[in-house]
C-alpha cells in the first residue's frame, strides 16, 4: 500500500512536469525528489532507484542518447520522409508563423494576443473611405453594370484610375497610395457592398499580381517605369497563372518559355519565346501589362548548365505582336473582366522577366510569398463586407415584411438564418480586422491567408444562402430592386479562386500548418534533410526530444483539461468569455496531441487522408476565428451589447472545434486508437452545442432594431441614404416602418378596429378623419408605405427586354413567316 502511494507520487511528479513542460533534467531530478523522500521515508527500495537510473541515465546523458536513440530514430525518419517537391518546399518555405504558431503551441500566450494594438485607419485613409470610395459606390450602378453594359461604365474606370483606387499597395514614393492592408481591406468590404463587379475590378490590381511582384522582386529600372504608370492607372495589369490543364495544381503549368537569341527592336538580343495558353484571367480582356508565369528552358545552355530553370514570371504588354488577348469568360452572370491569353512562339528579351534574368526560375517562391499577404486581404475582406451589407439588408428586409400579420422576421425559423447571418458577420469582421492588422505588423501568415480564404468564402457563402431564402421571391427575382441575387450567383467565384476551397481545406491549411506552426516537425525535416552528419544529428536530437516532451505534455494536459472541463485553464479575463479562452487552450493542446499522434501513425501517408487532415485544419481554424473574435471584443471596449454575437461566433466555432475533433476520432484509421484517444481528449463527449435558439432570438432583434450593436455590424459600409443605394434606402425604410408602427396603433385603436398593415397612406387618412394623427405623422404613414412597397417589390420586363441577342427576334419573324 505504502509503495502504491510512492508509485502514484512519482505518477504525479512526472505529470506535473509533463503539464509545466519542464526540461528533462529537471523533470528528472523532480523524480529523483520524490524517490530520495521515498528512501528516507524507508519506502522505496534499491529496484526503483535501479530502474530510474536505467531509464534516466541514458535519456540525460547528451552522447549516450544520440549514439543510441537519436541516431537510429533519424536512420528510420529519413526512410520514412515522404519526398517533397520544389514546389511544395518553397510553399512551405513562404510566409511567416503568427497567431496559428501560439495555436499549435497548445498555450496560446493571451498576454501578447491583447498587446497587438486595435486595427486604426490613419486620416488620409479614412478621407478616402468617406470620399472616393463612398462616391465611386454612389456610381456603380449593379443593374447597368450586371445586366446592361457587363462592365463598369466608362466613367467609373476613370474614376478609380484618377482615384488611384488600383493602387493602394503602391508605394507613395511611385505616385501610389501606400495604404495599410487594415485600409485596403476597409475599402474592399465598402465596395463590395455595392456589387462584385466594382469590388472584384479593384481588388485584383490590388492583389497578387505586377504590382505587388514588382515591389517585391522587380529590378529597379521595372520599378521606375511600370510603378508610376499602375499608380496612374495608365497601365491595367493582370496576371495569367492558370491554364486549361493546369488549375489547382498550378506548378504543372505546360506553358514555356525557350531560351534562345532573337530580334528585339532591331537588335539582336538574348531572350525567350514564349508559348502558353492561360484562362479565366481577371482583367485580361482590358489588361495593357501582363503577368505570366512559365516554365523557363535553357536546351542550349545559353544561361548555364540548368536546363530546366523553372517557374518564371515576367512581364508582357499586351500590345505585344500575336499575343491573343481581349476575349472575354463570362463568370455566373457577374461580367467583371476575366477571358483567355494565348500566345505562340512569342520573342521577348530576358529583361522582361520580373526581377531581371537572375530571378528565372524563381516564379514559384514569388508568387507564394505574395500569396501570404493577398490571399488575407482581398477575398476575406470582400466577403466580410458582402456579408455585412448582406446582414443589415436581410435585417431590416426581415421586420419590413409581413406575412401571417407578422413581420417575417419575428418567426422562429427566420430568426434561425438571421442569428447565423448576424453571428458571422461579426466574426467575419473580427478576422479580416486581426488578420490585416498582423499584416501591417509586418507578419506574413501563409497558413492563415489559407484559413481566412477557405472560412471567409464558405461563411459567406452561407450567409448569402441564408439571406436569400429570407428574402425568398425578393431575393430571385433580378432586377434593378434586387440587391442580393448577385452576391448569391457569385459566391462560387470566391471559393474557386485562389486556391479552390475543396483543395485549400484538405490539403493546404493543415498540410502547411502542421510543418509551419508545428514546434518541432520543421526542425526535424532540416536536420534530416542536413549533409553534415555530426550536425543533423544534434539538431535532430534537440528537435526529437523536444518534440517527445511536446507529445507527452500535450496528452497529460488534454487529459487534465477533459477531466476538469479546462477549468484551471488560464484566462486573461474572468468575466462572460472566460470559459471561451479556456476551452480554446483546451482544444489547442488537444490540436498538438491529436496532430502529433496522426503524424506519428500515418507519417507521410497523411497527405493522401485529406479528410483528416481536413479535420485537423478545421480544429486550427475555429480556434483561430475564435481567437479574433475575443480580440475584437476587447478592442471595441467589452460592449456588452454585443454578448449575443460574441457568444454566437464563439460558441459556434467551439461546437465546430469540437465536431472536428470528434469526426477525427471516428474517422481514425486505427479504429482502437481513436477510442484510446478519445478516452484522452474527450471522454465526456461534447461540451458545446449549436448556439441556442435564444442566442438566434437575440441577434435577430439586433439586426432588426437599430442600436449600436447593430451599427458596430455595419461599420463602414456604404449605407448613405440616398437613390440609387438600395442598402441605405432600405436602413431608411426601416426607421419609418418602426416609427409607423405606433401611429398604426393609434389608429387602430380610435378605429376599433384590427387594420391590416398595408396601405399605411389610407391608414394615414383614416387617422387624420379620426382626428388621431398630425399631418406630419400622416405624411411619415404616407412616406413609410412608399418605402414598404419599394422593399416588397420586384421588377418585371418586356419580353425583348430580356433578350441577349436581339437579332433572333429577325430571325425568328423571318422562320414564321415562311412558315405561314
Ligand atoms: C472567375 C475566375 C477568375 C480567376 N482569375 C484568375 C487570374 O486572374 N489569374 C489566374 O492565373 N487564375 C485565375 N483563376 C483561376 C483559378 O485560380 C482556378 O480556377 C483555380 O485555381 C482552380 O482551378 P480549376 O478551376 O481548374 O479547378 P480544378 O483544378 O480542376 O479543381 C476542381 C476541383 O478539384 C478540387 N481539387 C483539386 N485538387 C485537389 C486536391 N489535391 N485535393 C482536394 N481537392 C482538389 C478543387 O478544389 C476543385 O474543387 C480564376 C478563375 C475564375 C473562375
Amino acid at each position: 500500500m505504502q509503495s502504491l502511494f510512492w508509485l502514484v507520487l512519482v505518477i504525479a511528479a512526472l505529470g506535473a512536469a509533463s503539464y509545466w513542460r519542464l526540461k528533462l533534467n529537471i523533470a528528472t531530478l523532480l523524480v529523483a525528489a520524490v524517490l530520495a523522500a521515498g528512501s528516507i521515508a524507508g519506502q522505496v527500495g534499491q529496484l526503483s532507484w535501479i530502474l530510474f537510473l536505467l531509464i534516466a541515465l541514458p535519456l540525460n546523458i547528451s552522447t549516450v542518447r544520440k549514439q543510441y536513440i537519436s541516431a537510429p530514430f533519424l536512420k528510420i525518419y529519413r526512410k520514412i520522409m515522404p519526398e517533397m517537391s520544389r514546389t511544395e518546399q518553397e510553399a512551405i518555405d513562404a510566409g511567416t508563423v503568427w497567431w496559428d504558431g501560439e495555436i499549435f503551441s497548445g498555450k496560446p500566450d493571451w498576454q501578447k494576443l491583447h498587446a497587438i494594438p486595435a486595427a486604426r485607419l490613419s486620416a488620409e485613409e479614412q478621407a478616402f473611405l468617406d470620399g472616393p470610395v463612398e462616391e465611386a459606390c454612389r456610381m456603380a450602378d449593379e443593374w447597368e453594370i450586371n445586366h446592361k453594359r457587363a462592365d463598369l461604365p466608362p466613367e467609373l474606370w476613370q474614376f478609380l484610375k484618377d482615384n488611384k483606387f488600383f493602387a493602394m499597395i503602391i508605394k507613395k514614393e511611385y505616385g501610389g497610395l501606400q495604404f495599410s492592408a487594415y485600409a485596403q481591406s476597409r475599402v474592399l468590404q465598402k465596395l463590395s457592398g455595392s456589387g462584385i463587379v466594382l469590388a472584384s475590378t479593384v481588388g485584383v490590381p490590388n492583389s497578387l499580381g505586377p504590382g505587388e511582384l514588382l515591389q517585391h522582386y522587380g529590378t529597379q529600372e521595372q520599378k521606375d517605369h511600370y510603378l508610376p504608370r499602375l499608380a496612374k492607372g495608365e497601365d491595367i495589369p493582370c496576371f495569367a497563372l492558370t491554364s486549361p490543364e493546369a488549375g489547382s495544381d498550378a506548378g504543372a503549368i505546360p506553358d514555356v518559355g525557350i531560351v534562345c537569341k532573337g530580334i528585339w527592336q532591331g537588335e539582336e538580343v538574348l531572350g525567350m519565346k514564349l508559348t502558353f495558353n492561360k484562362r479565366y484571367i481577371t482583367l485580361a480582356p482590358v489588361a495593357t501589362i501582363v503577368g505570366l508565369a512559365f516554365k523557363l528552358q535553357d536546351p542550349e545552355g545559353l544561361l548555364g548548365k540548368e536546363k530546366d530553370l523553372g517557374i518564371t514570371c515576367a512581364l508582357i504588354p499586351s500590345d505585344l505582336e500575336g499575343l491573343d488577348i481581349g476575349r472575354r469568360h463570362f463568370p455566373l452572370n457577374i461580367p467583371f473582366q476575366n477571358g483567355p491569353v494565348r500566345g505562340k512562339d512569342l520573342f521577348v528579351p530576358l529583361d522582361f522577366i520580373i526581377g531581371g534574368p537572375k530571378m528565372a526560375g524563381q516564379g514559384w517562391r514569388m508568387l507564394v510569398e505574395c500569396l501570404s499577404v493577398g490571399r488575407c486581404i482581398t477575398l476575406p475582406s470582400n466577403s466580410a463586407g458582402g456579408t455585412k451589407s448582406v446582414a443589415l439588408a436581410t435585417g431590416a428586409y426581415a421586420r419590413i415584411r409581413r406575412q401571417f400579420k407578422l413581420p417575417v422576421g419575428k418567426m422562429e425559423g427566420v430568426e434561425e438564418m438571421l442569428g447565423r447571418i448576424g453571428g458571422n458577420a461579426y466574426l467575419m469582421d473580427a478576422v479580416t480586422s486581426m488578420t490585416t492588422k498582423a499584416l501591417d505588423m509586418g507578419e506574413k501568415p501563409s497558413v492563415i491567408s489559407a484559413i481566412c480564404k477557405y472560412h471567409l468564402t464558405e461563411k459567406m457563402r452561407q450567409v448569402v444562402n441564408d439571406a436569400m431564402d429570407v428574402h425568398g421571391g425578393k431575393g430571385i427575382i433580378l432586377g434593378p430592386n434586387n440587391y442580393i441575387g448577385r452576391g448569391y450567383q457569385g459566391a462560387p467565384i470566391a471559393i474557386t479562386v485562389e486556391g479552390a476551397n475543396i483543395l485549400t481545406r484538405n490539403m493546404m491549411i493543415f498540410g502547411q500548418g502542421a510543418m509551419r506552426c508545428h514546434p518541432y516537425v520543421l526542425k526535424e525535416l532540416y536536420a534530416a534533410a542536413n549533409d553534415d552528419q555530426q550536425q543533423a544529428l544534434e539538431e535532430f536530437d534537440e528537435a526529437l526530444f523536444g518534440h517527445i516532451g511536446f507529445t507527452i505534455s500535450n496528452k497529460v494536459r488534454s487529459f487534465w483539461f477533459a477531466l476538469t472541463g479546462a477549468r484551471l485553464a488560464s484566462a486573461p479575463f474572468s468575466d462572460e468569455t472566460k470559459g471561451y479562452y479556456q476551452s480554446i487552450e483546451r482544444y489547442a493542446t488537444n490540436l498538438a496531441f491529436l496532430s502529433d499522434v496522426a503524424m506519428g501513425v500515418l507519417g507521410g501517408e497523411l497527405k493522401r487522408r485529406e479528410r483528416l487532415s481536413a479535420r485537423l485544419g478545421d480544429i486550427l481554424s475555429y480556434l483561430y476565428l475564435a481567437t479574433a473574435v475575443l480580440k475584437r471584443y476587447d478592442d471595441e471596449g467589452r460592449q456588452k451589447a454585443d454578448l449575443p454575437l460574441v457568444h454566437w461566433a464563439m460558441q459556434d466555432s467551439l461546437y465546430q472545434t469540437e465536431v472536428a475533433i470528434d469526426e477525427l476520432l471516428d474517422n481514425f484509421p486505427s479504429k482502437w486508437l481513436g477510442k484510446a484517444l478519445r478516452l484522452v481528449v474527450m471522454p465526456f463527449g461534447k461540451k458545446y452545442a449549436r448556439p441556442s435558439d435564444k442566442l438566434d432570438h437575440q441577434i435577430a432583434q439586433i439586426l432588426q432594431t437599430p442600436c449600436d450593436s447593430r451599427d458596430r455590424l455595419g461599420k463602414g459600409q456604404f449605407l448613405s441614404r440616398e437613390e440609387g443605394n438600395p442598402a441605405g434606402l432600405l436602413e431608411q425604410a426601416l426607421d419609418d416602418i418602426l416609427a409607423s408602427e405606433p401611429l398604426y396603433d393609434k389608429v387602430c385603436k380610435a378605429a376599433k378596429e384590427r387594420l391590416p398593415f398595408m396601405q399605411l397612406d389610407k391608414v394615414a387618412e383614416r387617422g387624420l378623419e379620426l382626428g388621431v394623427l398630425t399631418e406630419q405623422e400622416a405624411e411619415l404613414l404616407k412616406r413609410a408605405e412608399a418605402e414598404r412597397l419599394r422593399t416588397i417589390n420586384v421588377d418585371d420586363f418586356d419580353s425583348v427586354e430580356l433578350m441577349a441577342d436581339k437579332s433572333l427576334l429577325q430571325t425568328d419573324k423571318k422562320k414564321s413567316s415562311r412558315a405561314a
